[in-house]
């Protein structure tokens, strides 16, 4: 019986089927980029494609994204959809801040990519939110529709797919936009 129980000849041949290797680098990025949560919150209309890119038709929790924190403590990404004023500027700032490394700043809108529509006239507007905080991926249109933003977080998995911890955690600088004092 003792023979019986030592004999291990039902283990041979599972390993290739059951066991991968891989390296903490590669487990850890796979482990972000397939559970990223976006912060809630939304500036002006593109925002309604946010919110319709996490409803069931489109669907942002098949990328694992779908878990939206209402802390900037429990984000990694900060979906910046709509217009930023120089009002709200300081606030998105702040909220950039507070976020745990590593985080994620997607530009969503041609609002938030260089002011859009309020380009040449609108005075209150910031004309870009990278004058504000760090973009990875900006995702252009009036608004752009789910499907783009989609192509944009699929952007932000690969640059998570692509991060060497081992080297360290390469940041994009926080701008030090000359007027951004005075918002
Ligand atoms: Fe609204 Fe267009 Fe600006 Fe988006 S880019 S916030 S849809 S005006």
């Amino acid at each position: 019986r003792l023979g019986k129980r030592l004999d291990m000849t039902w283990i041979e041949g599972r390993f290739e089927e059951n066991v991968i290797t891989t390296t903490m680098e590669d487990a850890m990025n796979w482990g972000q980029q397939s559970s990223i949560w976006p912060m809630t919150f939304g500036l002006a209309c593109c925002a309604i494609e946010m919110m319709a890119t996490g409803a069931s038709k489109y669907d942002i929790d098949r990328f694992g994204a779908g878990a939206f924190r209402a802390t900037p403590r429990q984000a990694d990404l900060m979906i910046v959809a709509g217009t930023v004023t120089y009002k709200m500027a300081s606030r998105v700032r702040r909220l950039y801040e507070q976020m745990a490394d590593p985080k994620y700043v997607i530009a969503m809108g041609a609002c938030t990519v260089g002011g859009g529509p309020y380009f040449k006239y609108g005075y209150h507007v910031v004309k870009g939110v990278d004058l504000v905080v760090p973009v990875d991926v900006y995702v252009p249109g009036c608004p752009p529709r789910p499907e783009a933003l989609l192509e944009g977080l699929m952007r932000i998995q690969d640059k998570i797919k692509a991060r060497k911890i081992t080297k360290g955690e390469q940041k994009l600088p926080i701008p030090h936009h000359s007027g951004y004092s005075a918002l």
